[in-house]
């Protein structure tokens, strides 16, 4: 009975923009009884979000090398939201390698980063039997999964349709568009409301090979960014990926010799790839590089997911619905406008 008296089911919520933020927002408040709309300015191929582009890597134990625990925290509570709404999800984990060189590298990040094993040159051959033979030892991450974004997407909007939320395509709107309540989920174009949001430029190569086969994510140890090679359907791999703080998405020639040189000292049957597209794409980000969700009258934004978006998007909506029915406050993530 308390419960309920403490729970406001807002009649109905308009959410702008449909990328990974937005969709997880749909659905766990049309799963929490609102009525939703999804507004999305581009097409239903989301070629304009930011996510078009990304690894897709659900990785919260090698991302806890560099980031704060809220992004373990959340990303953990994510996993499960994933298994829960596309239980095809593949968990196989991911594996760390470095070459020699980058030893003192490697070490310091089997040091910051939680959850994993060490693995000798024979479990790396038995985790990816391709790899046999090219590194001695790696770190391997068995909990962690990962998704193609550019399936994903189509996934949870056909989720989205099927629970009766419909998704407007072509359909550009702002946080006053609307009269009732708004959760804003426009990434990077939503500057006009949050001024010091800043793109972080994400470089990537798209290749296509058949002379090699990887089951999970395998990131190699580079003195500059976090380099990895996430396998795709079809014989494809994405190449990722740089973080440069520039706001332009042409793509360097140093970022794809550097792209291309890591994959191809991962295996040299990367040398032989077909390459199908470079890409780059501005990672939304907060100057602290962390999520949050702005709380304020009506409209709630939801934005800085940097380089986490896939990670996060599922526990910030879950943290975000539970503000709004005023059920409980996730005071790390939640600020009031
Ligand atoms: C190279 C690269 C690799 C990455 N790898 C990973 C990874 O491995 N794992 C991970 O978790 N994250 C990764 N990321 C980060 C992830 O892509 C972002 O954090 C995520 O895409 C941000 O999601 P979003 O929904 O906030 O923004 P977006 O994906 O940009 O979605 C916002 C949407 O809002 C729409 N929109 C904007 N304005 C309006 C308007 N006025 N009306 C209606 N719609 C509007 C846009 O068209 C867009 O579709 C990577 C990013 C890059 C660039």
């Amino acid at each position: 009975m308390n419960h309920h008296a403490r729970t406001r089911v807002p009649e109905s919520i308009d959410i702008i923009g449909a990328g990974i933020a937005g969709t997880w927002q749909a659905l766990l408040f049309a799963q929490a009884g609102c009525k939703v709309t999804l507004h999305e300015r581009g097409d239903a191929s989301m070629t304009e979000s930011t996510g078009h582009w990304a690894g897709g890597m659900l990785a919260p134990f090698c991302e806890s090398e560099a980031a704060e625990p809220l992004i373990t925290r959340l990303g953990l509570r994510s996993l499960d939201l994933w298994r829960g709404a596309l239980p095809e999800t593949p968990f196989n984990g991911s594996l760390v390698v470095s070459h020699p060189r980058d030893r003192a590298d490697f070490e310091r990040f089997a040091r910051l980063a939680e959850g994993h094993r060490r693995v000798d040159g024979g479990a790396i051959a038995d985790l990816e039997p391709d790899l046999a033979g090219r590194f001695h030892d790696g770190l391997y991450f068995a909990q962690e999964g990962h998704v193609d974004p550019r399936h994903v997407l189509p996934a949870l909007h056909e989720k989205l349709r099927a629970a009766g939320v419909p998704i407007e395509f072509k359909s550009a709107a702002g946080p006053d568009d609307f009269d009732g309540a708004v959760i804003d989920c426009r990434g990077i174009a939503a500057r006009d409301t949050c001024p010091t949001l800043r793109g972080v430029k994400g470089e990537i190569v798209t290749v296509e090979t058949a002379e090699i086969a990887l089951s999970r994510p395998v990131r190699l140890i580079h003195p500059r960014w976090s380099l990895y090679v996430v396998p795709r359907a079809n014989n494809r791999f994405l190449i990722g990926a740089t973080t440069i703080e520039s706001e332009d998405t042409g793509v360097s020639v140093r970022s794809a010799l550097e792209l291309l040189t890591a994959a191809y000292s991962i295996h040299p049957a990367f040398g032989e790839a077909r390459i199908v597209a470079f890409g780059a794409a501005l990672r939304p980000a907060f100057p602290d590089n962390l999520p949050r969700i702005v709380a304020g009258n009506r409209t709630v934004t939801v934005n800085g997911l940097y380089r986490h978006g896939f990670l996060l998007a599922p526990a910030l909506a879950e943290v975000t619905v539970a503000h709004v029915m005023g059920e409980r406050t996730d005071a790390e993530v939640v600020r009031c406008a």
